[in-house]
C-alpha cells in the first residue's frame, strides 16, 4: 500500500507557473488496475477558475498578436518536448487511465502530432477575397475567439488534450484545460512542458478539478469565449446550455452507437480485426468504438467462430504489461458497464462470450459478446462505453441502414464489403459525422471528427477545427470615392 505522503503532488498550471490551488485542498486518483491511489492533484473551484480565466485574459492580446510562423514554431517545439517525453507521458497516462501501454504511446505520439499538424497551419489562415463590382475590394479575415475552454474526458486524455487545445492555440486563442477528474495527470505535465519550450505565460492554463466544481464554473464564464467539450450527452447539454447563456461559441463532441456493417463478400479476418479494435480497444472505452456488429446473416455463424476463437486469445491484464485490454476507468464504470451486462443477460440472454468480472484488484471485466440482439433492446441503443458488442442480424441492404440509423447518435459507421458501390451507398445515406469502409477508426489528426443528431455538432481534427476556434470577418471596401471622375 502507498502511503499517501508518497504521492506524487500535482499543481494547477496558471499563467506559466505550477501553483496550488486557492483552497489548498487536493484530490487523489486511483490507478484502476490495482485500485490503490497514484497521485495528489489540486483540486480547482471557481476561484482557480477565474484566476486561469484572467490569465488566459491577459496572455491572448499578445499571443494573438504574435506573428503566426512563431506560433507555429512554439507548439512544433511543444511537440517535439511531448515526442521526447512519450515513454514517461505514456506510463503516467497507463496508470491514471489503465489503458495498455503500447496506446498510451500511441496517444502521446498522436497528441505530439496535433501540436504539429496545426502548428503548420498556423501561418496558413488564408482569408478569401470575394469579387463583387469594381467599385470594391471585399475580404475576408480569420480572427481568434479569445479566451478558450477545453473540458476533457477521461477516456483519451492525452490524445484529446492535443485534439482541442493544438487548434486552439494556433489560431491564436489561449487556453483553459479541465482535465477530468479520473485522469488529470499528463495534462498537468504538457502544461509545464508548454512552459518548458517558451510558451508564453497564460496561453496555456490546465485547471484539474471536479465537473461540478471546476467545470461548470469554466463552462459560466462570461470570459470564455469558446468552448470545447467533449463527453456524455447530459453533460454536454448543460455545458452547452451555460455556454449559450453567455453566447459563447460551442462545439459538442458525445457519445455514440455506432454501427459496424458486415456483408459476406468481406475480407473476413480483416473485418473481425476491425470489429475487435472497434469495440476492445480501450475496453471500449471510446465515443467512437463500433459498438453494433450488424452481421449479414449469411456470414454470421462464421464471422462469429473466428470473432470468438479470437477473443478467447486475448490477454487482459493491467495496462503496464502491454495487454490486449486494460482494466475500466474507475470503479463507476466498472459498475456501469457490469449493470448493462445484466440488462443484455435479460434482454438477449447469456453472452456468447465473456461476461464477468475478473475475480482480482483492479476494475476489470472481460471482453463481453452478446449474440441475438434486436435493435430496439437498450443494450442496441444506449452507450455503454465498456468492452460489450451487441451482435444484429440482418438480410438485405435496406434492412442494414434501417438498423445502423434507428438509434438516437450519430458519430461514426462502418461498413466491410467488396462492393464498392454498396460500400459508398452506406456512405452516403447512413447518418454518421464519419465513415468507415473497410476499417475502423480509420482517419488521423487531419481528418475531420465529430457527429451528427445526438453525437454533438461542431468538428474537430483537420482543417475543419481551424473554422471552430475562429470568427470570420468580412471588411468591404468602397474604392471608388477618391477615384478620378471626368
Ligand atoms: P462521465 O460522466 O463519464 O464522468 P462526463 O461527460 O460527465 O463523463 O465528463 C466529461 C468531462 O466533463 C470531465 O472533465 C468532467 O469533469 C466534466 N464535467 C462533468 N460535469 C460537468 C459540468 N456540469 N460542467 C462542466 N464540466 C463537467
Ligand atoms: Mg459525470
Amino acid at each position: 500500500m502507498t502511503a499517501q505522503t508518497d504521492l506524487n503532488t500535482y499543481d494547477l498550471v496558471v499563467g506559466g507557473e505550477t501553483v496550488a490551488a486557492d483552497s489548498g485542498g487536493y484530490f487523489e486518483t486511483v490507478d484502476p488496475a490495482t485500485e490503490e491511489p497514484l497521485a495528489k492533484v489540486a483540486r480547482a473551484r471557481k476561484p482557480d477558475i477565474e484566476r486561469a480565466v484572467s490569465a488566459a485574459t491577459d496572455a491572448h492580446e499578445k499571443w494573438s498578436s504574435t506573428a503566426p510562423q512563431e506560433r507555429g514554431r512554439l507548439l512544433s517545439d511543444l511537440a517535439e518536448r511531448i515526442r521526447a517525453n512519450q515513454e514517461r507521458l505514456a506510463l503516467l497516462e497507463t496508470r491514471d487511465n489503465g489503458k495498455p501501454l503500447s496506446h498510451a504511446r500511441s496517444d502521446v505520439e498522436t497528441c505530439a502530432r496535433y501540436f504539429e499538424y496545426y502548428a503548420g497551419v498556423a501561418d496558413k489562415l488564408h482569408g478569401d477575397s470575394i469579387p463583387l463590382t469594381d467599385d470594391y475590394v471585399d475580404y475576408t479575415v480569420r480572427e481568434p475567439l479569445g479566451v478558450t475552454a477545453q473540458i476533457i474526458p477521461w477516456n483519451l486524455p492525452t490524445n484529446i488534450f492535443g485534439r482541442s487545445v493544438a487548434p486552439a492555440l494556433a489560431t491564436g486563442n489561449t487556453a483553459v484545460v479541465k482535465p477530468a477528474e479520473q485522469t488529470p495527470l499528463t495534462a498537468v505535465e504538457i502544461g509545464k512542458l508548454a512552459a518548458e519550450v517558451g510558451l508564453p505565460e497564460g496561453v496555456l492554463n490546465v485547471v484539474p478539478g471536479f465537473g461540478e466544481e471546476a467545470g461548470a464554473p469554466l463552462a459560466e464564464h462570461p470570459g470564455v469565449d469558446g468552448v470545447s467539450f467533449t463527453g456524455s450527452v447530459p453533460t454536454g447539454i448543460e455545458v452547452g446550455t451555460a455556454a449559450v447563456e453567455n453566447l459563447t461559441n460551442v462545439h459538442l463532441e458525445l457519445g455514440g452507437k455506432s454501427p459496424n456493417v458486415v456483408w459476406p463478400d468481406a475480407d473476413i479476418d480483416s473485418a473481425v480485426d476491425s470489429t475487435m479494435r472497434g469495440i476492445f480497444a480501450n475496453a471500449g472505452q471510446v465515443c467512437s468504438a463500433g459498438s453494433r456488429l450488424v452481421v449479414h446473416e449469411d456470414v454470421r455463424a462464421a464471422f462469429l467462430d473466428t470473432l470468438t476463437d479470437r477473443i478467447g486469445a486475448m490477454t487482459v491484464d493491467a495496462g503496464e504489461t502491454d495487454p490486449d485490454m486494460g482494466p475500466l476507468v474507475s470503479e463507476t464504470q466498472l459498475e456501469t458497464v457490469t449493470e448493462y451486462i445484466e440488462i443484455g443477460r435479460t434482454e438477449a440472454g447469456d453472452p456468447l462470450v465473456g461476461g464477468d468480472t475478473l475475480d482480482r484488484d483492479g476494475y476489470f471485466v472481460e471482453p463481453t459478446v452478446f449474440d441475438g440482439v434486436e435493435n430496439s433492446m437498450r443494450i442496441a441503443q444506449e452507450e455503454i462505453f465498456g468492452p460489450v458488442l451487441s451482435v444484429i442480424e440482418f438480410g438485405t441492404e435496406a434492412e442494414a441502414l434501417e438498423i445502423a440509423n434507428n438509434v438516437e447518435y450519430g458519430l461514426v459507421a462502418g461498413i466491410h464489403t467488396r462492393d464498392m458501390g454498396r460500400a459508398h451507398r452506406f456512405a452516403r445515406d447512413v447518418q454518421a459525422g464519419q465513415v468507415y469502409i473497410n476499417e475502423w477508426f480509420a482517419g488521423g489528426e487531419e481528418t475531420p471528427f465529430g457527429g451528427f443528431k445526438k453525437s454533438g455538432f461542431g468538428r474537430e481534427k483537420g482543417l475543419a477545427a481551424v473554422d471552430a476556434y475562429t470568427q470570420v470577418k468580412n471588411v468591404c471596401a468602397n474604392i471608388s470615392p477618391t477615384r478620378e471622375r471626368g
